[in-house]
This record gives C-alpha cells, sequence and structure tokens, in this order.
C-alpha cells in the first residue's frame, strides 16, 4: 500500500502545499523499483535552492528512499579531471581524448539514461568501437538468452490487472523488492473483470523459503534451488499430459507429488494466470535452462487457458536499455562494436571479467560506480584503468575517476521517456529544476568532440604521407 510520506519526507506534509510558496506537482515517476509508479505527487518549495521537495504521496518506503538518495547529491562541481575541479568543457574533451585513443572502451549504466539520452549513448558506443553492457549486475545476459530461445508469452502489466485470476509467484517477492506491485498490477488490484481484486484471485507463492509475498498469498509451496529445474519439467510434464513415475518425480523434486498434481491442475483451470517472476534470481549460466522451463510451461498452458510470463522488472530504464540497444545495434545488450559492426557476445560480457582480463581499456559508465556497487571488481579495476564517469550521482569514496561530469537526475530534474518492463513507455515529469546538463546533452558534446579528434588525426595522417 501506499505509504502516507515517512521521516523525513513527511515532516513537513502536514504543511505540504500550504504556503504560496509550494506546488504539488502530480505523476511524477518513481524510479526506485521495476513498477515505475508514475502516479506520485510531489511536493516542492519553489522558494528554496534547487532541490527542495517538501513531501511525496503515494510513495512506498522504498520510493521515499529513491526521492531521499536522489535529493542527496554530492558533487561540488559540475566536472572534475583527475580530482581536481574543471569546466565541463575541458572534462568532455579530455573524454572525447581517452576515448579516443582507446581500443575497446567499455560502455556501462545505460539503465540511468532516458530513452533519448540511450539513443546518443549507443551511437557514442557505435562510432568509438566500445563493448555496450546493459546489464550492471554480475552474471552474464541469462533472460535475454532463454528468451532468444524459448519465446514468450508476455502482456502489459494493465492486463495483469484487468484479467488475471490466478497469480503466481515463482520465487519472486514483490512485497519486499516492488512494493506497490500487488495494489497496481497484482495481487490486490482492482481490474475491468476483477472487479473484487483479491477477493477475485488465487494467489500462490512458490519459492526456497517463506517470504513476505507468501504470507499474503492462498498458498505457499517450498521448492529447494536444487531442484528447481527438475520441477518445472515435472510441472510441465503433468501440464502436457504426459506419463509420469511419481516416485522418481517426488525423488527429483523433493515435492510430495499430490502438491504438484494438485498445482498443475490449478495453473491448467486458470481463466487467465500470470506467473509473476523475478529475473534477478538467476545469474548463472546453468539459470538458462530453468528460464526456457518457466517460459516454456507458461507457453504449454496457453493450449487450456490463457498464461503469461510477466517479469518483475528493474529499477530506473533498464527495459528501456535493451530496447534502445536493440533499436540500434538489433542486440538486446552485449554487443562488441571493435570490429566496425555489432556482434553480439552475451557469454563474455561480464563487466568484471571483461575488466580484470583487460579485454577492455577504458570505462566510460553513466551511472556512479556506487550505484553498481555489486561490481566490486570494476570498482577496483577503474583504479587502473582510465575512467569516464556522466552521472548524477557522486562517485564512491576513495575512487577518482579521469573525469567525472555532474549531470541532472533522471526523473528528479531531467525530463525525457523511459520504458516499463513491459514495454509501456512512460514520460517523465520532474518535480524540480537542475542547473545541470541532462545526459543526453553530454554524451552529444562527447560524441561530437570525439569525431572532431577523429577527423583531425586521419588529416593529420594525410598531411603527413610523402606522394
Ligand atoms: S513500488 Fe517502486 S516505483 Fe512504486 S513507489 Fe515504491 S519504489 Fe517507487
Amino acid at each position: 500500500m501506499p505509504n502516507s510520506i515517512p521521516e523525513p519526507l513527511s515532516a513537513a506534509n502536514d504543511h505540504a502545499a500550504s504556503t504560496t510558496a509550494q506546488a504539488v506537482v502530480a505523476d511524477v515517476v518513481c524510479l526506485g523499483c521495476g513498477c515505475l509508479c508514475d502516479d506520485i505527487e510531489v511536493v516542492v518549495d519553489r522558494d528554496r535552492e534547487k532541490r527542495a521537495i517538501v513531501a511525496t504521496k503515494n510513495t512506498c518506503d522504498l520510493g521515499v528512499k529513491w526521492f531521499e538518495r536522489e535529493i542527496v547529491q554530492t558533487y561540488d562541481y559540475p566536472a572534475m579531471i583527475d580530482g581536481s575541479p574543471a569546466t565541463i568543457e575541458a572534462a568532455i574533451e579530455r573524454s572525447a581524448n581517452i576515448l579516443s585513443t582507446a581500443r575497446r572502451p567499455l560502455v556501462l549504466g545505460l539503465e540511468g539514461l532516458t530513452i533519448e539520452a540511450q539513443r546518443s549513448a549507443v551511437d557514442l558506443v557505435d562510432a568509438i568501437r566500445g563493448f555496450l553492457v546493459t546489464r550492471s549486475r554480475p552474471g552474464t545476459d541469462i533472460a535475454h538468452r532463454a528468451v532468444q530461445r524459448v519465446g514468450i508469452v508476455g502482456c502489459t502489466l494493465g492486463e495483469v490487472r484487468h484479467r488475471a485470476d490466478l497469480i503466481v509467484h515463482w520465487r519472486s517477492d514483490p512485497v519486499v523488492t516492488h512494493p506497490r506491485h500487488g495494489e497496481r498490477y497484482g495481487a490486490n488490484s482492482i481490474g475491468r473483470f476483477i472487479p473484487r481484486g483479491r477477493a477475485d484471485r488465487r494467489v500462490i507463492s512458490v519459492d526456497l523459503e517463506p517470504t513476505a509475498t507468501a504470507a499474503q498469498a492462498d498458498e505457499f509451496i517450498k521448492i529447494s534451488s536444487g531442484n528447481e529445474y527438475e520441477t518445472l519439467v515435472v510441472l510441465r510434464a503433468l501440464v502436457r499430459g504426459a506419463p509420469i513415475d511419481r516416485g522418481r518425480a517426488e525423488r527429483r523434486t523433493g515435492i510430495d507429488f499430490d502438491i504438484l498434481k494438485r498445482l498443475s491442475e490449478t495453473l491448467k483451470s486458470a481463466r487467465y494466470g500470470a506467473w509473476i517472476w523475478d529475473e534477478s534470481k538467476y545469474n548463472n549460466e546453468s539459470d538458462i535452462l530453468t528460464i526456457e522451463s518457466i517460459l516454456a510451461l507458461v507457453g504449454d498452458l496457453n493450449e487450456t487457458s490463457r498464461f503469461v510470463a510477466v517479469e518483475l522488472g528493474g529499477s530506473a530504464n533498464r527495459a528501456g536499455a535493451t530496447a534502445v540497444s536493440t533499436w540500434r545495434s538489433g542486440y538486446p545488450g552485449s554487443v562488441d562494436f571493435a570490429s566496425g559492426a555489432p556482434r553480439y557476445l552475451p557469454e563474455i560480457a561480464d563487466p568484471a571479467a571483461l575488466i580484470e582480463s583487460r579485454e577492455v581499456d577504458a570505462i566510460l559508465t553513466f551511472q556512479n560506480l556506487d550505484w553498481i556497487a555489486d561490481l566490486n571488481a570494476i570498482k577496483h579495476a577503474a583504479r587502473v584503468l582510465p575512467t569516464i564517469v556522466v552521472s548524477h550521482m557522486n562517485e564512491p569514496s576513495g575512487f577518482v575517476p579521469s573525469v567525472s561530469i555532474a549531470t541532472a537526475s533522471l526523473g528528479l530534474n531531467e525530463e525525457g521517456t523511459i520504458i516499463r518492463v513491459d514495454g509501456a513507455a512512460l514520460s517523465l515529469n520532474p518535480p524540480l529544476e537542475s542547473d545541470r546538463p541532462s545526459a543526453a546533452i553530454i554524451i552529444k558534446e562527447i560524441h561530437k568532440q570525439f569525431a572532431a579528434e577523429r577527423a583531425q588525426k586521419k588529416d593529420d595522417r594525410i598531411g603527413n604521407r610523402t606522394y
């Protein structure tokens, strides 16, 4: 349920909009999780310094934290070079210089950009012959590869809200990770064909351990991580009506056969089922088979009913990064432009491994490295590689990039478009103004400067030739 603004943003809520200096900005998008709630109301104080948010409405605790974190921007200078204050122009020039001398720069962090900026970023990666990785988590691009091989029966989140009478939370815990998912698109939402909301739905949670989501479900089924794939295979066989050895199925899954049988019957009897899964749970190469099994099972269920697979989605504009990379390069990420043409290399697109092996020799990131803190190896190795950070957030303490350029914050004070996990495009309605440039402008300027340097080098080569 949406929270009435916790401290400290809630502190001034009683007085929100009570003075003429305050104004309410409606339809602000929260980028705190993959729900990307676009019904947030933000009370801003026009009289105070820019970045003055008095209160927020319709945000959950996670959303409040997101707004608070975005507000605390600790950049003291618009740009830095080797830890010293610099002008933005000098920082752009130095960035272009690093990229023009690098053999194969690694480009990260597109999730933190609008669609418009992502388009410019992919074009820049193409020009600099870089390696584009659109995932900031460790591990390679498991989910995309599974979807490419098996396909996916999906839908918009709105369709789940309006039609789903059965929701299966398969190793997903949105009550914790996506707090308003249930209210907006999931178990508790009221839809056109689900007029009583939760009362018209059956909710099943299947997970390794009981979760907060399981506590609110009608049924919880415990599986073991080592047997997840086998459990899906048995379920698929049951749904397809294939002959199954009961004892063998129990030994392989560790689950009572009757429970699996009952679950398969529930799946088949749904009028409209939604299988909610969380991609972040799958990071190992062997997980591809598990995701493929989920997608294949959901596909099979469409023989008898309507069933869809819905991923919970990551925060910020992760889905947009995939969409734009596909649009501009033909591939959903993990694209190597080193040869002059895009090559899809998901098996090696692990940023940490690429840096450690020195497959790349410079880093350009659009999110600060703290944002992708799980990539400890990057933080470590980036100390010895030329690194350019174009971001609205400060760098991790103790790390000095070669160049850092402070930009406006996505959603808080930068306009543009982002894409939700179901493909819905959302227009950002930033509540605050910023005196910092947008990332899109900085990327275009770096590209322009890079092209000028390249042209100059070409001229110099021609000029030095003897005929
Ligand atoms: S559910 Fe997610 S997007 Fe919605 S308010 Fe909470 S953190 Fe923000």
